[in-house]
């Protein structure tokens, strides 16, 4: 009888409730196939990517990106880590790009994410429409980086003589490149009468526009200069402030033996608002001492060179990882970590991107200098003399 009932019940729920993202039956098909989803294969093809984990039932803190294949368009490449291949990640995903020179990707948007991004190599031309209907046109050099505010219009262009190489950063972890808001989908999107009558073309003249999204576009011949580059409407107001920033010649904060980090904050760089991003560069054997940041998650990814990653998850949990060049990185916000540079001869360098606008850490061993010598002697139960040997290192990042 009870087994009837619930049976019931449940036939009920199913009729009642239709799988979550089953389009209702009188919405109208459309007219694009849906964004690509990864597969439940290459959710476990990602998932053996995962870093060599020591971890105890820990998520792997590591991803070996470098490894994903490369998603290849006519004019570039992509490769992304989110929540999809690298489920710790939760709030900050990445997207490693090439373009061509004269590749252009086209012009687009993100509901859920701003777009954080560092120029590996080459030079990217960058536009970038704000609300208020200002733009700021401007190329990136190797070393620059480029803030995008959550929802604004934007397009990055591969310049000559090489294209360019760079790594764009998401404050969201389920970001994915297949949903982004793309200015050929929507006008492929959108009926012929609304097209005809906002854009003034005829129809013939909007049939020869491309049917679906574009994602990466190439012009024949050179990109003009950024002098001749300009807005199509010449009245176009400049954004108040700089949306790129040369994290590369930013001073560092901490050298010592050539192991350095600069960070670019919301201070420095005050249209990343909410998003800080740092550059480290670890000598053979050097490390980034232990530390945690009480208002940020940490994304990481290897430039050049390899590292090791531990990481303190509490209640007895830990784990160290391995990265490569290519791989990606991710700490929680407040989990204790450092990461160190194995290699005996060849130097890393290494990109740190938070999602909060203050760099924030308290380093361990500045917090073991700040309390009394009787309570951390108390604490670790050895002699205050001993603790009094310890020497007082404050701010000091890196241990060569
Ligand atoms: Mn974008
Ligand atoms: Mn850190």
């Amino acid at each position: 009888m009870r087994t009837k009932i619930i049976t019931a019940a449940l036939l009920f729920l199913v009729v009642a409730f239709p799988a979550v993202g089953q389009a209702p039956s009188t919405q109208a098909a459309p007219t694009q196939p849906p964004p690509e989803r990864p597969s439940a294969a290459q959710i476990q093809a990602a998932k053996s990517l995962a870093g060599t984990d020591w971890g105890k039932g820990l998520p792997a803190f590591s991803f070996a990106l470098s490894k994903v294949p490369v998603t290849q368009y006519d004019g570039g490449t992509a490769r992304q880590a989110g929540t999809y291949n690298f489920p710790v990640s939760k709030n900050i995903a990445g997207v490693y790009m090439t373009l061509e020179a004269g590749a252009l990707r086209e012009l687009h948007w993100h509901a859920d994410a701003a777009e954080w991004a560092y120029v590996i190599e080459g030079r990217s031309r960058i536009t970038l429409t704000s609300p208020w209907g200002q733009v700021q046109v401007a190329d990136v050099d190797a070393g620059g980086i480029w803030y995008f505010p959550k929802g604004w219009g934007h397009s990055i262009e591969g310049l000559g003589p090489t294209g360019t190489k760079f790594i764009l950063v998401f404050n969201n972890g389920e970001f994915t490149e297949q949903s982004t808001f793309s200015i050929t989908d929507w006008i492929a999107n959108t009926p012929m009468s609304m097209l005809t009558e906002y854009l003034g073309w005829s129809q013939e003249q909007i049939e020869r526009l491309p049917k679906k999204q574009v994602y990466i576009s190439r012009v024949n011949g050179a990109v003009p200069s950024l002098a001749d580059s300009l807005p199509r409407n010449r009245d176009t107001p400049p954004l108040a402030m700089s949306h790129t920033y040369k994290l590369r010649g930013e001073k560092p904060e901490s050298v010592l033996n050539g192991s350095s980090i600069r960070v670019v904050s919301a201070k420095e760089f005050p249209a990343s608002f909410n998003m800080t991003g740092a550059l480290m560069r670890l000598e053979p054997g050097a490390m980034r001492g232990l530390h945690w940041h009480p208002n940020a998650d940490e994304w990481q990814f290897i430039v050049s060179g390899s590292m090791e990653l531990s990481v303190f998850a509490s209640a007895g949990k830990s784990s160290i990882s391995r990265l490569e060049t290519g791989d990606v990185g991710y700490v929680p916000r407040g989990y204790g970590h450092a990461l160190k540079n194995p290699s005996k001869d060849q130097p890393a360098e290494i990109l740190i991107v938070f999602n909060a606008g203050d760099y924030e850490s308290i380093e361990l061993n500045d917090w073991m200098s700040t309390v009394p010598a009787d309570t951390l002697a108390n604490n670790l139960q050895v002699p205050e003399t001993v603790i009094r040997q310890l020497p007082i290192n404050s701010r000091k990042f890196v241990v060569p």
